[in-house]
């Protein structure tokens, strides 16, 4: 299996900026990854809203930087009172990707209603919110065509389900990217998650079928800690878990996907650390075990 890392530089190595969120603006996290020498970031929306997109923009482009992705769209399910206001939602997120130069929109699809777009009623029906998900991406397929921004399918882990994205397997994924773009025209894809798919017996048989369709947008890394303590805050940085990450990423890439590894972590445990400290790890590990 190839391996972009073992080149020995950080060319293919990405930073997700909700890794150092608490430690620092937009604009100090692209400094501080500057110093390290990365040069590949993938934002948040609410960090560039914090900074504002002229500035973003900015900062991104001065810096030479390429994006791994945008995050995020989705959040789908909801009341159809709100629908509209929805899809304008990820409308404006289409349109901040572009501005930035993403080569990709996240999508993290939203679980129940309630959950997904406050002020929906609240439903237990995971199937009608599934159905409202590939109805809502379907819905968004020709303005991020004609904003030359992918959408790219992120299927998390089912211990979010209810609350984050009712699409919680790749081969999910891609029966929603079959059926709304079979030929592959709308280039929408999928985010490989390790965090969230490495538990799945056909994970690589969804890789695979992912490659063969040309719709492996982006490939994120972290590590699931044993124990996990909190549900959504707790994830390993590389090589602190049980992930196989090093073997995830040759499957990618026997794939023919080359893009960055980027790393993503939401971690009470990382964001109480200094940034320079976060990124130093990271950049060692990446460099060891992925
Ligand atoms: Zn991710």
């Amino acid at each position: 299996l190839r391996n972009l890392a073992d080149d020995g530089s950080l060319q293919h190595l990405s930073l997700n900026t909700a890794t150092v969120r608490r430690q620092a603006d937009l604009l100090a996290i692209v400094e501080a990854a500057k110093r390290h020498g990365i040069s590949s970031l993938s934002p948040w929306r609410d960090q560039v809203e914090a900074v504002g997109l002229k500035r973003a923009v900015d900062a991104v482009r001065g810096a030479g930087f390429r994006l791994s992705g945008y995050c995020r769209g989705g959040m789908f399910p909801t009341d159809t009172e709100l629908r509209a206001d929805m899809l304008d939602d990820n409308r404006r997120a289409i349109d901040e990707a572009a501005a930035l130069g993403a080569p990709c929109l996240v999508l993290v699809v939203g679980g129940l209603p309630q959950f997904s777009r406050p002020g929906s009623s609240p439903s237990n029906d995971i199937g009608e919110a599934r159905d409202q998900v590939e109805d809502a991406i379907g819905a968004l397929l020709n303005d991020a065509m004609v904003a030359r921004v992918p959408l790219a399918i992120e299927p998390l882990h089912p211990m979010y389900a209810a609350d984050r994205a009712c699409v919680n397997t790749l081969g999910q994924a891609l029966d929603i990217c079959e059926a709304l773009d079979p030929d592959g025209r709308h280039r929408l894809g999928v985010v490989i998650d390790v965090y969230h798919v490495w538990w799945d017996p056909n994970v690589h048989a969804g890789i695979e079928r992912a490659g063969k369709g040309g719709r492996i947008h982006a490939f994120h890394i972290s590590d699931w800690l044993v124990p996990t303590r909190d549900l959504l805050l707790d994830r390993g940085m590389m090589g602190d878990g049980i992930i196989e990450i090093r073997k995830l990423r040759g499957a990618v890439e026997a794939q023919g996907f080359f893009g960055p590894c980027e790393v993503e972590l939401f971690s009470n445990d990382w964001w109480a650390r200094p940034i320079d400290e976060v990124l130093s790890t990271m950049i060692e590990r990446y460099r060891t075990v992925c």
